[in-house]
């Protein structure tokens, strides 16, 4: 099968989904969207308010900083892939409970394998705490990992893993945030690599 066909599989199965309670209150699963080659994935949490309206990741306040960031950058939201650890919203945008990571991250799991990333930039902790799981590399708490380069092992595929803050904690912290652009540069670097 093609990578546009085990996509489709994948992203069928998730706007079915209920395997787990969040389905009840979801009004749209939000797959995650861009390129099945993309070198890039960006992995981000979970779905929030305008996210669960529109059915696509990153459209709300957050999102639009991340958009600046990728443009920073020489990058358009068409030539990454972003996902979330979660597929449907924490009501209220609370944090995503340990059984949901468990039933939902097997989707990311597919979703990595078929569009063979060769950078994983996770954002915020709840992304980088599963994704180093995956890489067998102890997780310290995203102040102290975030901007660090890993090459990693993330389900067989040699990656480079790049931790940062999530966008939505620097809209309100100027400090978080010129981290993220410092970070953002980072990954620059790496790309010309
Ligand atoms: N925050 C996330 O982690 N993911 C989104 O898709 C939107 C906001
Ligand atoms: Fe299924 Fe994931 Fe949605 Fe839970 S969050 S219902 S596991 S798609």
């Amino acid at each position: 099968m093609s990578k546009s066909e085990l996509m489709e599989e994948v992203v069928k199965e998730i706007l079915e989904c209920k395997k787990c309670e969040l389905w009840r209150s979801r009004r749209n699963p939000v797959p995650g969207e861009g390129s099945l080659d993309a070198k890039i994935m960006f992995i981000g949490e979970a779905p929030g308010y305008w996210e669960d309206v529109k059915g696509k990741p990153f459209v709300g306040a957050a999102g639009k900083l991340l958009d600046k960031l990728l443009a920073g950058i020489g990058l358009s939201r068409e030539e990454v892939f972003i996902g979330n650890i979660l597929k449907c919203r924490p009501p209220g945008n609370r944090d995503p409970q340990p059984e949901e990571v468990r039933a939902c991250t097997p989707y990311l799991d597919r979703q990595i394998r078929i569009i063979r990333p060769k950078i994983i930039v996770t954002l915020g902790r709840y992304a980088s705490a599963y994704i180093f799981s995956k890489a067998g590399i102890s997780f310290s708490g995203i102040s102290k990992v975030h901007g660090k380069i890993y090459h990693a092992d993330v389900l067989d595929l040699d990656v480079t893993l790049i931790p940062m803050y999530h966008p939505a904690v620097a809209l309100y912290n100027a400090k978080l945030k010129s981290a993220l652009e410092e970070d953002f540069r980072i990954l620059a670097v790496q790309l010309e690599e």
